[in-house]
């Protein structure tokens, strides 16, 4: 099971991911959480993503194709995977497919979770992750029991630094120029699926699996 998740920032797609990562037992391949271990370490991946990251704006092809190029040769991704928030630009999208062929391999589906704008970013301004195991909760509507702890491992909890209402615009005009042609390019493709990302956490997850399960992944 090769599986997309896309979608706007804020949409749910690392909340989704996640939850299909447990059920189908395969991982979840997030490029901005990537980045963002690579800026808390202090590698070069991180220095060269950081100043993009931080001002909303992409980090460029040749460096995000390379880190999942790495990624989907791991042997955890043997039996599948799901990507979240990659591929974020046709040209990634090209890039892709030719990895996966090179790996045998290709997409089986495409979940596309459509919110809309005001939506996101309120979802985005009240979204906390966990420092210890990258939960992901939200103030208002996916509290942790204990405000500020991770309800999974007891880490405290952060805000993103791009999590801003200001960086969020950017990342949201960005996401109009660059990465909404992907819809177009996978209906093409014929694996397009459009979620109704409007519901809660569980009813969009459901509508995912019947999805996945009726008309097989
Ligand atoms: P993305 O990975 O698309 O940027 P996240 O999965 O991080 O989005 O979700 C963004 C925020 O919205 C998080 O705080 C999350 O808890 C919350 N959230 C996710 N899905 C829903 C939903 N269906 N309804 C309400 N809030 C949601
Ligand atoms: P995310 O966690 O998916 O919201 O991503 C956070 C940030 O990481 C984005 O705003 C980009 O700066 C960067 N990023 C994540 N995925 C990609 C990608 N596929 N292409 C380029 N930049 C990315």
């Amino acid at each position: 099971m090769q599986l997309l998740i896309m979608g706007p920032p804020g949409a749910g797609k690392g909340t989704q991911a996640a939850k299909l990562a447990t059920r189908y037992g395969i991982p979840q391949i997030s490029t901005g959480e990537m980045f963002r271990l690579a800026v808390s370490a202090g590698t070069e991946l991180g220095k060269q993503a950081k100043a993009c990251m931080e001002s909303g704006k992409l980090v460029p092809d040749e460096v995000t194709v390379g880190i999942v190029r790495e990624r989907l040769s791991g042997v955890d991704c043997a039996k599948g995977f799901i990507l979240d928030g990659f591929p974020r630009t046709v040209a990634q999208a090209e890039s892709l497919k030719l990895i996966l062929a090179d790996l045998g391999k290709q997409l089986s589906s495409v979940l596309n979770v459509n919110v809309p704008m005001e939506e996101l970013i309120e979802r985005a301004i009240g979204r906390r992750i966990c420092k210890g195991c990258g939960a992901t909760y939200h103030i208002k509507f996916n509290a942790p029991k204990v405000e500020g702890i991770c309800d999974a491992c007891g880490c405290d909890l952060y805000q993103r630094a791009d999590d801003t209402a200001e960086t969020l615009g950017k990342r949201l005009r960005v996401y109009e120029a660059s990465t909404r042609p992907l819809i177009e390019y996978y209906k093409a493709v014929g694996i397009y699926n459009e979620i109704d990302g409007r519901q809660p956490i569980e009813k969009v997850t459901l509508e995912i699996i019947s999805i996945l399960e009726n008309r097989g992944a």
